[in-house]
């Protein structure tokens, strides 16, 4: 592959031979063409592997040199990586004369910076710090933003940034484009992604937080199409986890799923974002008390469960996202135990996304038959017959 094969601007793309590159490194193959199709994306790839062209090089592409205002927001964690990629862009829009830099980083003259600004720039790049002291003084608006970038996520949210994060984004058009890059994806940044992002396509390079952890027993049970429900039942009859997490995609599904295991004399409840605060720390408490075995939940829910002993993690839905699957399953096996996640799919387009799963996790997730009846009926019969004998000894044994 080469930067021919992107549908890149003439000037983009002669800039970026002058400079010397040739080929596309992988993290920048697979995200140019998504961020030029005007995706929301969530880049994963080490140090070193050229994030700040994968973003760049398209986001000039995103700017309408018929547009007024500042079109291209990149956020960076320090004053050195801000003025790093702004004297990269600076290079790669050579031959894009419309586009206008300006960089705004702490310790460095507000004047000069305020000036910038006002010569007309459409693409900054700056630290959230100084961002947020240029809106304050309105001497930074982004009421036209298009795309917003966040290089780095995961050292801007270790340094605090958060807040500053959230509020500079709230001040941008909703129907922005949102694009996060980050060496490792921990949760507080996948918490950003659904609350910024819509539908972000993930791409991740390399070995990183996409791996799942080794004491994780991973199966999938493919079900008749309708039937997930029923399969869900035979599984926790079968396997009858003291505590189980059900992961559904909808709050709907939460709903209806509850409903369902409560009417089947299971001992479950769901818990998902339109529940009040208070109800959602009662639904907790209980789950951790062990008085609820089955906890049925949303990953935005989910964000806040800390206990340890999950036997099961149950995807009853296949999750949106490799990173979707990753946390949740590591819900289980934690503090050194060994833990189940069982995925349960229907149809072929269910059995592709789990193949994607598994080809950026590197996991291999082995198919398992689903119980029949009498075979459940048997273990329960052995586990009754094990439990009585613990109980009574008997005749004939001492
Ligand atoms: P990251 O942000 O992933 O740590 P950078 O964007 O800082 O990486 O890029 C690292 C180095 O690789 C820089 O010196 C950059 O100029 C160079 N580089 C980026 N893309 C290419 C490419 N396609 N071909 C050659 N060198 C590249
Ligand atoms: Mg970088």
């Amino acid at each position: 592959m080469v930067f021919e094969d992107f549908p890149l601007s003439e000037g983009v793309r002669r800039a970026v031979a002058e400079i010397g590159y040739t080929e596309p490194t992988p993290i920048q193959a697979q995200s140019i063409p998504l961020i030029l199709a005007g995706r929301d994306l969530i880049g994963r790839s080490n140090t070193g592997t050229g994030k700040t062209a994968a973003f760049s090089l398209p986001a000039i592409d995103r700017i309408d040199p018929e547009t007024e205002g500042v079109q291209v927001l990149v956020l960076c964690p320090t004053r050195e990586l801000a003025m790093q990629a702004a004297a990269e862009v600076e290079k790669f829009s050579r031959y894009t004369p419309w586009v206008k830099v300006a960089a705004v980083y702490g310790g460095a003259s507000m004047e000069r910076q305020i000036h910038q600004l006002k010569r007309g720039a459409n693409f900054v790049i700056g630290t959230p710090g100084r961002v947020m002291d240029h809106l304050r003084r309105r001497t930074l608006r982004l009421s036209a933003l298009r795309l917003a970038i966040l290089d780095e996520a995961d050292e801007m949210l270790d340094m605090g940034f958060r807040e500053d994060i959230e509020t500079i984004l709230s001040q941008t058009p909703a129907e922005r484009q949102t694009l996060l890059f980050s060496v490792t994806m921990p949760e507080p940044i996948l918490e950003i992604a659904r609350t910024y992002q819509r539908e972000p396509e993930t791409v991740a390079v390399g070995s990183g937080s996409a791996r799942t952890a080794e004491n994780i027993e991973q199966f999938y049970f493919d079900c008749p199409m309708g039937r997930k429900m029923d399969v869900l039942s035979l599984l926790l009859a079968a396997y009858d986890p003291a505590r189980s997490i059900v992961f559904c995609n909808t709050k709907k599904m939460v709903d209806e799923l509850t409903a369902y295991l409560t009417e089947a004399g299971y001992q479950a409840e769901g818990i998902h974002g339109d529940l009040r605060q208070s109800a959602r720390t009662q639904v907790m408490a209980a789950f951790k008390a062990g008085r609820t075995r089955i906890l049925i939940a949303t990953d935005v829910a989910a964000r806040g469960i800390d206990v340890d002993d999950v036997d099961i993690v149950f995807n009853f839905d296949v999750p949106l996202d490799t990173e979707f699957y990753v946390h949740r399953i590591g819900r289980t096996a934690r503090a050194g135990r060994s833990g189940r996640a069982f995925t349960l799919i229907s149809g072929r387009r269910q059995f592709g996304q789990l193949r994607d799963i598994m080809a950026a996790t590197g996991a291999v997730i082995q198919r398992q038959e689903i119980p029949s009846r009498e075979e459940i009926l048997a273990r329960r019969r052995e586990a009754f017959a094990a439990e009585l004998a613990a109980l009574v000894p008997t005749e004939g044994a001492e």
